[in-house]
């Protein structure tokens, strides 16, 4: 062999390989699993022969949550591409041959210039966190979207790699929910792909539909045509009309041949059969079944969500290298119409000022506890639960007038600070209150009873507001113990 080429052949010794002062380790799969002494290394090249253990590998180094790690530079040698997304979007590039190694250096000095215009403020949440993260990832690597791909071990169906790696797979909905944030907090902009039902317990799309019945919720059913004899008007099921001889169909009320469908004959529908109870019905019911938790549920139930691609926005982009500036915090969890407790008591402070300095006025304070609704938030489900309180308080605003306030603690308890209204002004005000929102929940929530009771007072002037309002809550909620 020439000496001259010779010389210039690129190989790794002991794994480590110096090329241009960057320092490269060659990582195989008998290298074991461990990572946490490559810290070092400017570049990996993973082997990447076998799919399982290279995944393993990318992920291990893209869901640490030491840059030193995320952001290496991976590149896959010897690699026979099987098509995984994951593995796709987790690599830097791929080598035929070590000789390669010459070209990705330019790779790996711009990788390495990106990674020191990012900003390393310390994040405050673990959404910041997570999401800096990824913005960083795709900075480095000039990326612009989050694209999802049907995976079926993922517990939705569908993974963003980035994301996803720093979950397990059965807790990909959180995936969404940090998707969530990031697009209210206006860093990711959504394109709409598909879109998914989920379990409302546990949000998981892992899930078995069946058709059941309406009395026994069996789903061991029978359905057959319903035939309407015009001549007699018979109406039945088909079963009625056979025998065990011949195909011929006979009507069992008037004893006339049926001879064609148009003519003196049709189908109008379909009946259903519970073989189970014996029912008889026309509309099934359709739930499904949760594979991870067992939940059972009624299909309007489930929890639909958008699988979307998304795409940096302008202050995404920014904020890799200018930090996440996120909106106030608390804000998203005021419900409009209501005031958070610590305003009531301070509000109620001043209500009690105000009746002690002027004679005559009258100030109720009214409590209403809910006692069965964490069954009906169980069934609507988490990330339904919102928009139930905020029209909730919205049905209660609507009953009281407008210079009342009200607080919202525990879904269970709402209390009210009813102005200018005796005890028994106040008692008939929640009795239309506690009408209007039954009605509001059987008509909305398939039938749900919701177990109410009340109690109205005058606001006491010569105690304290607090010792009060817990006095009426505990007579609320140790009477329906
Ligand atoms: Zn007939
Ligand atoms: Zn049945
Ligand atoms: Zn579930």
């Amino acid at each position: 062999m020439n000496p001259a080429t010779n010389k210039n052949k690129i190989e790794f010794k002991d794994n480590v390989l110096n090329y241009d002062n960057q320092l490269f380790y060659l990582f195989e799969s008998f290298s074991g699993l461990k990572i946490d002494h490559l810290v070092g290394y400017d570049a990996i090249v993973l082997e990447a022969n076998d799919p399982d253990f290279t995944k393993i590998i990318l992920k291990k180094f893209r869901s640490h949550s030491n840059p030193e790690f995320y952001l290496k530079p991976i590149f896959l040698v010897n690699y026979k591409s099987i098509n995984d997304p994951v593995v796709e979007a987790l690599h830097d590039g791929i080598m035929i041959t070590f000789d390669q190694i010459p070209e990705k250096v330019n790779d790996i000095q711009q990788l390495f210039l990106r990674s020191t215009h990012l900003d390393n403020s310390p994040s405050t949440t673990f959404e910041v966190a997570l999401v800096k993260k990824i913005l960083n990832y795709m900075y480095t690597r000039e990326i612009r979207s989050l694209k999802p791909y049907p995976d079926f071990t993922s517990a939705i169906g569908f993974s963003y790699p980035l994301l996803s790696i720093n979950f397990e797979p059965f807790e990909e909905s959180k995936v969404l929910e940090i998707l969530d944030w990031a697009q209210k907090e206006n860093l990711i902009w959504p394109d709409f792909i598909d879109r998914v039902y989920l379990c409302n317990s546990c949000g998981t799309g892992h899930l078995s539909y069946r058709e059941i019945c309406p009395s026994c919720d069996s789903a061991n059913m029978r359905s057959e045509d319903l035939i309407h004899h015009f001549p007699c008007g018979n109406i039945g099921p088909i079963s009625d009309f056979k025998n065990k001889v011949d195909s011929v169909l006979n009507c069992p009320k008037c004893n006339k041949a049926l001879r064609h469908i148009g003519v003196d004959y049709d189908k109008p529908s379909i009946i259903n059969h519970c073989l189970t109870c014996n029912e008889a019905f026309q509309d099934y019911i359709v739930k499904a079944r949760c594979f991870q938790c067992g939940s059972d549920s009624e299909v309007q139930y489930l929890v639909s969500k958008n699988i979307n691609l998304y795409k940096l926005t302008k202050k995404g982009r920014n904020a890799a290298t200018s930090g996440i500036v996120t909106s106030e915090y608390g804000e998203e969890e005021n419900i409009f119409g209501s005031v958070d407790s610590k305003t009531f008591a301070i509000m109620m402070h001043y209500e009690q000022e105000r009746t002690k300095h002027k004679p005559g006025s009258k100030t109720s304070i009214a409590v209403l506890y809910m006692e069965n609704i964490f069954d009906l938030l169980r069934k609507i489900g988490k990330s339904k639960e919102k928009a139930f309180i905020v029209e909730l308080v919205q049905l209660i605003r609507e009953n009281i007038t407008p210079a009342d306030f009200l607080n919202i603690s525990n879904p269970s308890l709402v209390s009210i600070c009813i102005n200018d209204a005796s005890v028994e002004e106040s008692d008939i005000m929640m009795r239309k209150v506690l009408d209007k929102i039954e009605e509001m929940v059987f008509n909305n929530f398939n039938k749900f009873q919701l177990q109410m009771t009340f109690k109205a007072e005058a606001l006491n002037t010569d105690s304290s507001f607090d010792k009060q309002l817990q006095e009426i809550t505990k007579t609320l909620t140790e009477l329906n113990e």
